[in-house]
């Protein structure tokens, strides 16, 4: 099912401690391509840096190969989010214009599929 409609439920406050999602990924608006984000799909699991984060404050010893490893499993669920996403319209990462602009209704999403069902 294709997404048309957004609404302010659909996004949550994006947080991503130490931006560690921009230096791994460098993350953009889906829509519109910018690096600063301020909302995401609010299906999104914990961002990369709120991960590290609890890692790191339950284990102050452990160093980055084992932190990277620990985060591997959540880059893994990013993808998925972000391949399941494409296939419905849906944005994973939205700047503060974007956003605002898709609850408005002022944008919409433009998708590459060819053959949508007739209506
Ligand atoms: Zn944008």
């Amino acid at each position: 099912m294709i997404k048309t409609t957004f609404i302010e439920e659909d996004f949550v406050k994006y947080e991503d401690p130490k931006n560690i999602m921009m230096e791994l990924f460098g993350v953009t608006c889906s829509v519109c391509g910018i690096e600063e984000i301020d909302f995401i799909d609010q299906k999104a699991p914990k961002t990369l840096g709120q991960v590290a984060q609890e890692i790191l404050d339950e284990n102050p010893e452990i160093d980055d190969e084992e932190l990277n490893e620990m985060i591997e499993p959540q880059i893994e669920a990013w993808q998925e989010l972000d391949d399941y996403n494409a296939s419905i319209g849906m944005p994973t990462f939205l700047c503060y214009n974007c956003h605002d602009q898709l609850i408005e209704g002022e944008i919409s999403i433009s998708m590459n599929c060819e053959d949508t069902e007739n209506n």
